[in-house]
C-alpha cells in the first residue's frame, strides 16, 4: 500500500484493514432490515461492490418530524485499498409499523471535494485507535 496520510495514521490504517470486517457501500437504499433490504451499492471499475468501513461522519437534522426525519451527514470510509474516502449522505428516516421504529433511507454521494482537514485526520486517528482498542 503506497504511503499517504503521514506514517503514524498510514500504520493505524494498515492495521484496521487486517481487523475490519469490510461491508459493502450502500449508494442508494434501506440497509440492514431483514423485511426491507434494496440497496444499490457503489462500484468499482471492474463491476464489483466497493467496501469500506465508515470511520467518521457528522449528521445534522434537516427536518425532525413525527412520521419522519431528514438528516444530512458527512462521512469518512476507509475503503478497501485502504484509501479515506469522503461521501454525502441524505437519509429519510420514515417511521416503520413492522418494526415500530424508523428505518432509513439512504442517497450516498462521493464527495466532489476529497480534502481532509488535520481536524478530521486527527479524529479518524483517534477512532481507530480507540476501536482497535476495544477489539484487542
Ligand atoms: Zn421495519
Amino acid at each position: 500500500m503506497k504511503k499517504q496520510y503521514g506514517r503514524q495514521l498510514d500504520e493505524t490504517i494498515d492495521l484496521a484493514m487486517r481487523l475490519y470486517q469490510l461491508p459493502s457501500i450502500v449508494k442508494e437504499g434501506q440497509e440492514g432490515f431483514e423485511h426491507v433490504n434494496e440497496c444499490d451499492y457503489f462500484k468499482k471499475a471492474d463491476g464489483t461492490y466497493l467496501r469500506g468501513y465508515l470511520i467518521f461522519s457528522t449528521t445534522l437534522i434537516i427536518e425532525k418530524g413525527v412520521e419522519r426525519e431528514l438528516t444530512f451527514s458527512k462521512e469518512i470510509y476507509l475503503t478497501e485499498n485502504g484509501t479515506l474516502q469522503k461521501y454525502y449522505s441524505y437519509a429519510e428516516w420514515p417511521y416503520c409499523e413492522k418494526c415500530k421504529k424508523a428505518h432509513s433511507y439512504v442517497h450516498r454521494e462521493v464527495a466532489k471535494d476529497q480534502t481532509l482537514t488535520e481536524n478530521e485526520l486527527e479524529k479518524i486517528e483517534e477512532f481507530i485507535t480507540n476501536s482497535l482498542s476495544l477489539i484487542k
